[in-house]
């Protein structure tokens, strides 16, 4: 009699199995840049563990991981070895080797986003054809093999004809502007020539730059961020303003994209959508990055869940969590490496001292080992009554002189 008691016993446990708080499933995250340390940030709260793999042993989220494996995410030996330590995988950057991604997807890993979507993202050019192939508002744009394709596409799109590389590509270190044909050689040069995948887009005549963080759960459940605004500075998002001041008609063609572009992709978790919005109120895509994004980073302190939290509710399979402002305005302000070396921490260092005593405001280090010209460092939400009032905190510490609080 024991007997039976004892094995429909184990069969109950085997089959029902508590989770003992909100996920036991071990994140693996491809990646430990800042995207991957705020991911562990958030993951820590809901005691969630998260391994990641990056080559840097120092790399911004080494320190607050359950685990770090050193080495490299586009060698296949080094992912499908970390894949085995992980329930699921997910990344914090889309230059990651997709090919093995696929092949262990096949095998039964649980890739989030898919490993299709990272394939589409990661080239630039293949992810313009996916999203005009799924009736996705973007500028024009063509592939560009030669210099008589070259030219024909200046002359098809006119002049300032935006040059880009396929792969790589991030903080605009892929894009080179030609303002007229005589400049399409040098363009190309500075992208090291066409054996590297380029393609050109039309100039895109914006008036704002808009960005919508989309989320989608393993249900199919999504839920959009209100839409920001991105002020980018030599091609680097350099501010991010929440909500943007547009109208409602404009907020609801920026998210309705947004969401439409997200459903042609598969998989779970946060995607930001990149768009520009034209003076007579269109709105076209820029691009899509398959997992928290700078545009999010406000989230933390204006949001009832941050795109970090989201992220992780959405790839385990928890309940999406509110999107919401919880304040009337927000701003981010990246810190980019003014200078390389000793020089930049100390311009740096000034901002962060004169931030410390503002109000309404968040500090982020990401504690990168070197400081270099452009470079990513670190971030400044301020959070506050009113976007006038946020404004003028945000000015507070950027100026010497700090000008009184209003
Ligand atoms: P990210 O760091 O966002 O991944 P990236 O290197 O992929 O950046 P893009 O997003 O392609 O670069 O472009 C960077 C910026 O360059 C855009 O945010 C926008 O300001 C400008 N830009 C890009 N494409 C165009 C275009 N077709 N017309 C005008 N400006 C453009
Ligand atoms: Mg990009
Ligand atoms: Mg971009």
């Amino acid at each position: 009699k024991s007997d039976v008691s004892l094995s429909q016993r184990n069969a109950s446990i085997t089959t029902t199995t508590t989770t003992h708080g909100l996920s036991e499933t071990v994140v693996g995250v491809l990646g430990g840049g800042q995207l991957g340390r705020m991911l562990c940030q958030a993951a820590s709260q809901m005691s969630i563990k998260v391994n990641i793999l990056d080559p840097l042993t120092n790399c911004p989220a080494s320190s607050i991981s359950t685990h770090h494996m050193v080495g490299s995410y586009n060698d296949s030996a080094k992912v499908e070895e970390f894949a085995k330590s992980c329930g699921i995988l997910t990344v914090e950057i889309e230059h990651v080797d997709a090919d093995t991604l696929e092949k262990l997807e096949k095998q039964g890993l649980d890739c989030q986003p898919k490993a299709s979507t990272i394939r589409i993202i990661q080239d630039k050019y293949l992810q313009k054809v996916h999203f005009s192939r799924n009736n996705i508002p973007l500028p024009k744009f063509v592939q560009i093999n030669d210099q008589e394709s070259a030219e024909r596409a200046g002359q098809e799109f006119g002049y300032p004809l935006m040059i880009k590389s396929r792969r790589l590509a991030y903080d605009g270190r892929g894009n080179v502007v030609a303002k007229t044909e005589k400049e399409l050689t040098s363009a190309i040069n500075a992208l090291g020539g066409f054996d590297h995948g380029l393609y050109v887009e039309q100039w895109a005549p914006f008036v704002k730059e808009l960005a919508v963080i989309v989320a989608r759960g393993r249900d199919n459940s999504i839920s959009c961020y209100p839409v920001v605004e991105t002020v980018h500075r030599e091609n680097i998002c350099h501010i991010v303003k929440a909500p943007a001041n547009e109208s409602w008609k404009i907020m609801k063609l920026a998210t309705d994209i947004a969401s439409r572009a997200v459903a042609s992709l598969e998989g779970a978790g946060v995607f930001a959508v990149e768009l520009f919005l034209t003076e007579d109120g269109q709105i076209l895509l820029n691009e899509v990055a398959p997992r928290p994004h700078n545009s999010g980073h406000h989230t933390i302190e204006s949001c009832y869940t941050s795109q970090y939290e989201q992220h992780l509710r959405a790839i385990v399979g928890l309940p999406l969590g509110n999107p919401s402002l919880k304040v009337p305005a927000a701003m981010m302000y990246n810190i980019l490496g003014e200078d390389d070396g000793e020089a930049g921490f100390i311009l740096a260092n000034q901002i962060i001292k004169r931030a410390l005593c503002t109000p309404g405001a968040a500090i982020h280090w990401y504690d990168k080992p070197d400081m270099r010209k452009q470079r990513k460092m670190g971030h400044i939400t301020v959070v506050g009554p009113s976007m006038g009032i946020v404004e003028a905190r945000v000015k507070s510490f950027l100026e010497e002189e700090s000008s009184e609080e209003t």
